[in-house]
């Protein structure tokens, strides 16, 4: 999944670092969640399989098959789109299916699959050709895993309901990073793996390597009298002599304002130091008084390794209450990114 440019990281970059992992066959497809995003894929020059999982409006549909996508539908009458835009171009265009087990917020309902799939295989004729099926947990990441067994039963209840004839035609997918990790991708053909590629935790047990590090430099050190205040706000206050630094960072790079009240801090030469005061749109305060060594032009570590300490990206999440998912992503394009071979 390079969805939300490769979760924040660069689509081009992740796309070839996924395609050449050494060992590895390339990728059976990427999956995106839109035709921008496809079509910026074929930019990129992946020409293999490109998977669009968030549903398109039919005015997509001439576009998607243009650049080659593969979209995945979740009712019928797309599928008859797809077929009439397939006849158009003299080719029988792939397409997926979703199944809802759960997850809500697209796919046909599981339980009435005998019913959609005949009006399936009848809606894509000769212009469209159903290549995949599959369903999405919503609790894979949790730690009691009933939920996602009760949704994979009933993904694979549908799956027996397709005819035989067109099931073995299918690819069948199910796992995103935590099933895939966690219940070994079931008995799929394939896994839809992202959070885990970028460095995001799927469940306490297994814990990936850093993937992605956030750092910035620190570009000005002070001493401080007692009762100097720092940030909007002035919400933090010495209360002795202190030694502050500023790194240049802040939320307009992506990083989370309230991390500073999260008790969020920062690794300067393999130390961790706190964040003090409101977090600014460019600079970020940190104290460095137990941190004597520490110099203008030291690179700080916000997400990431600094000798034996490490910052996950998992922590800087629960310290502002959301997901690493929506950390990574929220990254902006300021922030320079540097890719590292291999
Ligand atoms: C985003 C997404 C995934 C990947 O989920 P992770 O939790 O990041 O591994 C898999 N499948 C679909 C349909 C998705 O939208």
């Amino acid at each position: 999944m390079v969805k939300a440019d490769a979760y924040g990281l660069g689509l081009g970059p992740v796309m070839e670092a996924l395609r050449d992992v050494p060992g590895l066959p390339e990728p059976w497809a990427f999956g995106v969640a839109s035709v921008q995003e496809g079509a910026a894929l074929r930019v990129h020059g992946w020409k293999g399989r490109i998977l669009v999982f968030s549903p398109l409006l039919a005015a997509q549909l001439p576009e998607a098959a243009d650049a080659g996508l593969t979209p995945c539908f979740s009712g019928v009458d797309l599928v008859r789109r797809w077929a009439q835009e397939g006849r158009q171009r003299g080719s029988s265009l792939p397409f997926h299916l979703e199944v809802d087990t759960g997850m809500g917020r697209a796919g046909l309902p599981a339980p009435d699959a005998a019913r959609w799939a005949p009006e399936v295989v009848a809606a894509a004729g000769e212009g469209a050709r159903w290549a995949g099926v599959y369903t999405h947990y919503h609790s894979a990441d949790e730690p009691d895993l009933a939920a996602t067994d009760r949704q994979r039963a009933a993904f694979m209840s549908a799956v027996a309901a397709i005819p035989a004839s067109m099931r073995g035609q299918l690819v069948i997918h199910s796992c995103n990073s935590a099933a895939a990790m966690r219940r070994g991708g079931f008995e799929d053909d394939l896994v839809r793996p992202g959070i885990f590629l970028y460095g995001g935790g799927v469940g306490a047990e297994i814990r990936p390597q850093p993937v992605a590090s956030v750092r910035a430099r620190l570009v000005l050190t002070k001493e401080v009298p007692p009762g100097a205040t720092v940030g909007y706000g002035a919400t933090y206050r010495a209360e002795e002599g202190e030694r502050w630094g500023t790194l240049s960072i802040g939320y307009g790079d992506g990083l989370p304002r309230a991390l500073a009240t999260g008790g969020g801090g920062v690794l300067i030469r393999g130390r961790r130091v706190p964040i003090i005061g409101r977090i600014s749109m460019d600079m970020t305060t940190v104290d460095l008084t137990h941190l004597p060594e520490a110099q203008v032009g030291d690179v700080a570590t916000l997400i990431g390794r600094d000798g034996a300490e490490e910052i996950t990206v998992d922590e800087v999440a629960a310290r502002v209450g959301t997901i690493s998912y929506e950390i990574l992503t929220g990254l902006t394009a300021r922030l320079s990114r540097e890719y590292l071979a291999g």
